[in-house]
């Protein structure tokens, strides 16, 4: 249920509702807006009788929230939300450009890929020290060598860094990191979802291989719901019946979250198309349909990368598409 104050209420008599709500069992969820003031009742609301609640002075309207998503519906909160990482703004117009290898391979990997894509105009450095693989055998991540690792790149470069959690036994390794990313394997990885409501750092969160936006939005809640409310999404491709790429970017997705939600939406296109030559044309697609930011693998030398070599781009390429995404953005402003 969501009740939206009329303009100009007093903050006594907003807090003695809110205390008054509170008193029934429920969490309130306030959004000060420029004009409106809207308070998201979050819990069980069954017995709240919205006729009283309508029927006093500062409220303006009451609606039930039909949607099973609460904290991260835009009903809650009709403004973007903006997450701040250090310096660099996401969501509400700002658009962050998150870069890096697929894997911290060595100090010298981090630390190059790092300068070059700080120098091309990106402003977060992507890395993952654990890995998700398909394979048992293949590269699994340097773990916590590869966290200390991206910690001297941000030393070096003062780019904030992103890198994926798999286990909640993990989280104490994580400290010190900037964005903690759930890759698209651990989407529904609820006890995780879970524990990363009680961190108090931005989550950045993937789309499942195989999962609806509305069950991206159920995951973004179990964080919120349980006191995070820093969530990026983040689509990368899901898997449809594309036989030459590695998955089908869903770009409607951008356009459908951002209405559903206020949360930023951010688009991965290395891992959903999987091929380093096609990933600008979509990065720029993704861009022209309003994504907040863009994830790109990015290695120094892909040929011989432990991971994801083939979608990657080289620095310069990186640099290239910098240009052009930001053409795009001018654009697509009017
Ligand atoms: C990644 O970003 O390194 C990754 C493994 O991506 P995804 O979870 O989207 O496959
Ligand atoms: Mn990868």
């Amino acid at each position: 249920m969501i009740v939206v104050l009329k303009p100009n209420v007093a903050k006594e008599r907003r807090d003695q509702l809110i205390e008054w709500l509170e008193g029934m069992g429920l969490n309130i969820h306030v959004s000060t807006g420029q004009y409106q003031t809207v308070l998201g009742l979050v819990g069980d609301t069954s017995n709240v009788d919205m006729n009283l609640i309508d029927s006093l002075e500062i409220v303006d309207s009451v609606k039930q929230v039909s949607e099973a998503f609460k904290c991260c519906n835009r009903k809650f909160h009709p403004e973007d939300t903006v997450i701040k990482v250090g310096n660099v703004k996401i969501g509400g117009g700002n658009f962050c450009m998150i870069a890096g290898p697929c894997s911290v391979e060595s100090e010298e990997q981090i630390v190059g890929v790092a300068k070059a894509v700080k120098e091309a105009g990106a402003n977060l450095l992507r890395g993952g020290a654990f890995k998700p693989r398909t394979s048992p055998y293949d590269f699994q991540g340097l773990k916590g060598e590869g966290i200390e690792l991206l910690k001297t790149a941000r030393e070096e470069t003062g780019l904030p860094i992103v890198t994926e959690i798999m286990s909640v036994s993990d989280l104490d390794l994580f400290e010190d990191v900037d964005v903690l990313q759930v890759g698209a394997r651990n989407m529904q990885n609820f006890d995780l979802l879970k524990e990363l409501g009680h961190v108090g750092k931005p989550i950045l969160l993937k789309r499942g291989l195989a999962n609806t936006l509305k069950e991206l939005l159920m995951s973004a809640e179990y964080i919120m719901a349980s006191g995070n409310e820093e969530v990026i999404l983040c689509e990368r491709g899901i898997r449809t019946y594309s036989d030459y790429l590695r998955n089908t970017l869903d770009l409607s997705a951008v356009p459908m979250l951002h209405e559903l939600s206020h949360l930023p939406v951010i688009v991965d296109p290395s891992h959903a198309i999987g091929i380093a030559r096609m990933v600008p044309p979509m990065a720029m697609a993704a861009t022209a349909c309003g994504a907040d930011g863009l994830m790109i693998e990015v290695h120094n030398d892909p040929q011989h990368a432990l991971c994801d070599g083939a979608q990657s781009l080289r620095p310069e390429e990186y640099a290239e598409l910098v240009k052009k995404v930001m053409a795009v953005r001018e654009v697509s402003k009017c």
